[in-house]
């Protein structure tokens, strides 16, 4: 839920909500008069700290004017956290003179008023910013809404989200943008051959699935999108702990992430023609589950022991990605919070992996533009040496106590040879401590960096 909103209309009785930086707050605060300026001292405001803010009252009392502090340049965050401390109201936003600054600022807005109500009821009040009428604002709230979207289901709890459901939310978001979906369940994914996929879901009552939604127009280049869903990840066999369990909820994070992006690329309607690819599983136990030592032959025909079944998530994306490369698209990118990319970057950037340096300069910059941050690391052959085996083709997972990450990506490498360029993202997914903009709970992390790079290469 979102309880702000954007408009191009500025009523007469909407209050102003000036945006200064510190250097320009100091000449503008000279200018007020001693009331003002003795207020802001009373209140410890110094117009210092981007995204501090205060609320100037008029004469009766009554709020009269808003001052908020920009960064310089101006952030994303910067005025996050205004819809939880201004009052019910119309607000219409001065001092900004770039169009780029005031589309950031209305964006982080709108996402500094996301709730999510699903069991808990969020904030009962509306707020209107009044925006320039260059300012995008029905695209800002597409994207915003896309988003909480995006962070409300990977913080939906697990008995409410499984692969079932995981798959509803995918067709539901096709019939709205016309798209077409099929899903193969079960043991039909042995028919099928995606045996990865149903070896890691085959314990869990709640059948493991292939999700697979194309869009868009046939001649344009190909897009696939793979996300990694697994709806919740007791690490199987190889049980994790509770502390180490209490989050996997988030861990169809790729699988969201990647229904985000998508979201948007159709409903931007960009020149692509899109796929997307999810495998979904609940990786449980009963006594048809995968064990470690297992070997599975893979879609591609690989053999890979299974080194640890807490390592699921790069199975289900092998069989995926096999699909999704055989048909050699344009671009190959999969989402995934396989866990390694946490211990290197916590929630504040995601990983990226590719043998593409041009794709990667571009993402990482899309990235710092959006303030969505990837930082690349190696696809580097000590790494595809660890997955050796005298048992299979591949060891899944081998006992390996650092470079998680990397061993991962140097895994899912050996299903992506067909794709002329592929890219791996790994990530949280999770914001841990609420932020200004920035709750507590499912975080879409990628999603404005990997839709403004794909803009930009088919707009
Ligand atoms: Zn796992």
């Amino acid at each position: 839920m979102l309880f702000a909103s954007l408009s191009a209309k500025t009523p007469t009785s909407a209050i102003a909500l000036t945006a200064l930086t510190p250097s320009a707050f100091a000449k503008w605060a000279a200018k007020e008069s001693e009331a003002v300026r003795n207020w802001f001292a009373a209140n410890g405001f110094d117009g210092k700290s981007a995204g501090s803010s205060a609320l100037i009252p008029s004469h009766d009392g009554h709020l009269s004017r808003v001052i908020v502090i920009l960064s310089e340049p101006a952030s994303l965050w910067d005025l996050a956290a205004l819809p939880a401390k201004l009052p019910e109201g119309t607000y219409s936003l001065d001092g900004i003179k770039k169009q780029d600054d005031e589309e950031k600022l209305a964006l982080g807005w709108l996402l500094g008023s996301h709730r999510f109500t699903l069991h808990k009821k969020g904030e009962e009040k509306t707020l209107t910013l009044c925006v320039s009428k260059k300012c995008p604002t029905q695209a800002l709230t597409h994207m915003a809404e896309t988003i909480a979207q995006t962070r409300d289901l990977i913080s939906t709890p697990a008995e409410e989200m499984g692969p079932q459901e995981l798959a509803a939310a995918v067709q539901e978001r096709a019939k709205t943008y016309g798209a077409k979906v099929s899903v193969i369940v079960g043991d039909d994914l042995l028919k099928k051959n995606y045996p990865s996929i149903h070896a890691v879901g085959r314990a869990s009552h709640r059948a493991p699935r292939l999700i697979d939604l194309t869009w868009g127009n046939p001649k344009h280049p190909l897009v696939t999108l793979v996300g990694k869903g697994v709806c919740f990840d007791t690490g199987g066999l190889d049980l994790k702990s509770g502390s180490g369990m209490y989050l996997m909820r988030k861990d169809m994070g790729g699988a969201a992430v990647a229904l985000g992006v998508a979201t948007m690329v159709m409903q931007r309607k960009l020149r692509v023609r899109l796929r997307l690819l999810i495998s979904a599983v609940d990786n449980a136990i009963n006594e048809k589950a995968f064990r470690p030592s297992d070997v599975v032959t893979m879609r591609g025909g690989l053999t890979v022991e299974i080194g640890n079944t807490d390592a699921e998530g790069r199975m289900i994306l092998a069989d995926a990605l096999t699909e999704g490369a055989s048909e050699k698209p344009d671009l190959l990118i999969d989402f995934a919070t396989l866990g390694g990319a946490r211990g290197i970057f916590g929630e504040a950037m995601a990983s990226l992996f590719t043998k593409d340096d041009a794709l990667a300069r571009e993402l990482m910059k899309a990235g710092e533009q959006t303030e969505d941050f990837i930082w690349r690391l190696p696809l580097h052959p000590s790494y595809a040496e660890k997955l050796k085996t005298p048992f299979a083709d591949l060891n899944s997972c081998p006992p390996a106590p650092y470079g998680n990450a990397m061993i991962a990506a140097a895994f899912l490498e050996k299903f992506v040879e067909e794709a002329p360029r592929a890219l791996h993202l790994d990530f949280i997914g999770w914001q841990a401590a609420s932020k200004a903009g920035r709750p507590e709970g499912g975080e879409a992390m990628t999603l404005r960096a990997v839709l403004t790079f794909l803009e930009k290469r088919y707009a």
